[in-house]
């Protein structure tokens, strides 16, 4: 099954939760994979640890001055990786001719250009980054179709659309859909009380039921902005109206989403809250190769159980909904000034429900433009942004 040339793979994020999850799979067949390009932010002791380990072409540090401590330590191991920094040297591991295979996990706006140089220079791009498609999703959509880039993701839920869909689908009408049911567990907050909501500290809301993720995706799920984003990402990925698309509250995370045929037929894809899962999907599709995840035990789990979302304790799924239906740069705005808001949280700067009350006040103050290309969505971004700190400061 293994072909005698290992792919290249640049892993953008390498450190964050995807990161490591996505380098957890690829140990496993050191025979077809081998790692190009590593990637991270800060915690560059972490990184180096990666380089040691899988002794990467380039490693990315943002800024220089911890990319030089990056190359002091791994000169005095003796290591060759080459070091790079800035956004610069992100894109240019994305889309350096050598590689083949780009995990695109950095999280927030920061994924959008080197996820973007990836898919320009053809690459089979794997996509955990969703804020970058829900902010540009037509130039991505643009971009994909003119270089003829393979982009497969990795979000558990799209991943599991994608995997209830026939392949190729260029049309959801065509393929007998009746609509997508976007599955979410409701977070850790599905029944508190709402007056209590008021109170939850950063802690409580990165403290998720089923998955262990990144701070600003567990906040992300606390709200069910989450769900709102991958609203908006499964409209742009499988070219669906806001209306074909239902969301699923479905505490116990087992059925990542489904997908209902004309027919009657409702498939779903299942398996263990692991995201080693919807990698190694992405990773070897079409063929199938061990994740490290453990087999679904149904008998074990029991139960499953679905329910309708509360939108008046969870205004985001709201919020995200008419976004998406407004179009343009509306999603854009939504993205810019949730990264904004749930930073101020995380900072302890603003209360739980401050982050739609946020949002909704910027989202009405702001226009919707069309975005013709990455300078409009750039502009869109940081008009959001610069309101969602005013918006901040007179909360
Ligand atoms: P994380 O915070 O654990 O990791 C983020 C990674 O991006 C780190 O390597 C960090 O160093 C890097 N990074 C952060 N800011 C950066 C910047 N400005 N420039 C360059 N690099 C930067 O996040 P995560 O949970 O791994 O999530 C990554 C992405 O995947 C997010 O978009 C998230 O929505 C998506 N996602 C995550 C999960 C999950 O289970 N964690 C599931 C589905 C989708
Ligand atoms: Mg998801």
């Amino acid at each position: 099954m293994y072909s005698s040339h290992p792919q290249s793979v640049c892993v953008l994020g390498s450190t964050g939760s995807i990161g490591v999850s996505t380098l957890d799979v690829l140990s496993r067949h050191p025979q077809q994979y081998r790692v190009f390009a590593l990637t991270a932010r800060e915690r560059v002791e972490a990184l180096a640890q990666q380089c040691r380990e899988f002794r990467p072409h380039y490693a990315v540090v943002l800024d220089e001055t911890r990319a030089q401590s990056l190359r002091q330590s791994l000169r005095t191991d003796g290591i060759e990786t080459e070091v790079l920094s800035g956004i610069e040297g992100l894109c240019q591991v994305a889309s350096d001719e050598r590689v083949s295979v780009v995990m695109a996990a950095i999280v927030g706006a920061a994924g959008l250009k080197p996820t973007l140089a990836a898919v320009k220079a053809g690459k089979k791009v794997l996509l955990a980054n969703k804020e970058s498609l829900v902010m540009a999703g037509p130039l991505f959509m643009d971009a994909l179709a003119r270089s003829g880039a393979q982009m497969l993701p990795i979000d558990s839920e799209h991943n599991a659309i994608f995997q209830c869909l026939p392949y190729p689908c260029d049309s959801l009408d065509e393929a007998g859909v009746e609509r997508i049911l976007l599955t979410g567990s409701g977070g850790p907050f599905r029944t508190t009380d709402p007056a209590a909501l008021e109170r939850v500290t950063p802690e409580e809301a990165c403290n998720h039921p089923n998955w262990s993720m990144g701070r600003k995706i567990s906040v992300d799920s606390a709200t069910m902005m989450n769900k709102g984003l991958e609203f908006i990402e499964a409209c742009y990925l499988f070219r669906a109206a806001p209306a074909d698309i239902q969301v699923v509250v479905h505490p116990q995370s087992i059925v990542h989403s489904m997908v209902q045929y004309r027919d009657g037929s409702l498939l779903a894809q299942m398996g263990n809250p692991d995201m080693r899962t919807p990698i190694a999907h992405a990773l070897a599709f079409p063929q199938r190769i061990d994740s490290g995840v453990a087999a679904l035990d149904l008998i074990a789990q029991g139960r499953l159980d679905f329910e309708a979302p509360d939108e008046v304790r969870f205004p985001c799924l709201r919020l995200a909904r008419e976004a998406m239906e407004a179009g343009g740069s509306a999603p854009t705005t939504l993205n810019a000034a949730n990264e904004v808001a749930v930073q101020a949280f995380l900072d302890g700067a603003l209360p739980f429900t401050g982050i739609a009350r946020v949002i909704e006040k910027v989202m009405k103050s702001t226009a919707v433009v069309e975005l013709t290309d990455l300078d409009a969505v750039e502009k869109a971004d940081q008009k959001a942004r610069e309101l969602a700190v005013e918006m901040l400061a007179a909360l």
